[in-house]
């Protein structure tokens, strides 16, 4: 009997007497690839996604650091994805089964306070909870919740690896760092981290012509990358030689647009060096520890900052630049594993730099 068979004959409310495979936390710097009950229906509200393409984020790395101390052990990981909805809720009514499905990062039930004010993450019953609080999506089977709201129909023939692009890393690059950021018509902007997200920052920030997009990053292979996706110029250094390096570009001006795209307090503060009067801060990193904010140099220079936790509010308007072409995913996919690699392709991206890694494409084939 085919897995697939076996969730369906499955009356929603019993207990999983079948296994499938999943990448599963069990502690700082412990992960397993292991048999975990698969998972059902539980609120009427629920979908049984069957996962066809995930992905790893810098964010499971982060989790394996034991830096996200809210995940649990026996945890399994994965908030990216696209598969086919092998069951739903009966208070389910806009997806249905058999179809393909891009998952979001962010459960959003669609009706509490914050949901209604378009802020997804701080869903009162949602938010990052997928890989964080409840089972994610590096597994065969995966349940989302509110299926309604945190699932994304797409047409049968997209491009599986493309859409999981749009899972995480581009809403919050274009949301975090270019939305927030103000991104205009001929403003200079500097991106801090030429990681994935940095990366998918450089390609929305696009969308509003800036006159000089600034990528800065110690690593050469990731410089080329955005040579090649846009960046006008790069920057290959860190800390005060960076922040020197924008200013000589900019003679002195500075930039309309920093945007931080790694989260340590170095990259802040290069974001904080090489601001204008007038320019934006815009903080998409995950920071663990407390940055100095320089407010005795930028209390006088008309400074906004921001910071935000993705709300996948730009989902819809991503995936028709995706499917129409006028936005290509796929130039951050870097390699690609089978699902059951998922061992192996978590040292390949932990590895990023000597792998030339960007984004990992696991396919459950
Ligand atoms: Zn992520
Ligand atoms: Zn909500």
């Amino acid at each position: 009997m085919k897995k697939s068979e076996a969730v369906l004959e499955r009356p929603s409310s019993a207990m999983s007497l079948v296994t499938m495979k999943a990448l599963v936390y069990h502690g700082p710097g412990r992960r397993a690839w292991e048999d975990k009950p698969l998972p059902c229906v539980q609120k009427p509200t629920d979908a049984v996604v069957r996962v066809t393409t995930t992905t790893i984020c810098g964010t499971d790395l982060h989790i394996l650091k034991g830096d996200v101390p809210t995940v649990t052990n026996g945890r399994i990981l994965g908030h990216e994805g696209v598969g086919i909805v092998e069951e739903i809720g009966p208070g389910v009514t806009r997806v249905k089964k058999g179809d393909k499905v891009l998952i979001s990062c962010i459960t959003s039930c669609g009706t509490c306070p914050f949901c209604k004010k378009g802020m997804y993450s701080h869903c009162e019953d949602g938010g990052w909870i997928l890989g964080h609080l409840i089972d994610g999506t590096q597994a065969e089977y995966v349940r989302i919740p509110h299926a309604d709201t945190s699932l994304y129909v797409l047409p049968a023939a997209a491009d599986e690896a493309a859409m999981a692009m749009l899972s995480d890393i581009f809403p919050t690059g274009f949301e975090c760092g270019v939305i927030n950021g103000q991104v205009k018509p001929g403003d200079t902007v500097a991106i801090v981290g030429a990681g994935p997200i940095g990366l998918a920052a450089l390609l929305t920030a696009q969308f509003y012509s800036p006159s000089e997009i600034v990528m800065i990053d110690p690593d050469e292979n990731r410089l080329e990358v955005a040579k090649s996706l846009g960046a006008t110029r790069t920057v290959k250094a860190v800390g005060e030689d960076a922040v020197r390096a924008v200013m000589t570009l900019t003679n002195n001006a500075g930039v309309d647009v920093a945007i931080e795209a790694v989260g340590v307090p170095a990259t802040f503060d290069v974001c904080q060096g090489v601001v204008g009067p007038g320019g934006r801060i815009a903080n998409i990193g995950v920071h663990g520890k407390s940055v100095e904010l320089h407010l005795e140099r930028l209390w006088s220079h008309n400074i906004t900052l921001t910071t935000r936790l993705v709300d996948t509010v730009t989902t819809p308007m991503l995936l028709k630049l995706a499917l129409s072409g006028r936005l290509q995913p796929l130039k951050l996919v870097t390699h690609r594993f089978r699902l059951d690699e998922a061992m192996k392709a978590y040292d390949t991206f932990g590895s990023a730099a000597r792998e030339r890694a960007l984004k990992v494409v696991l396919k459950n084939a």
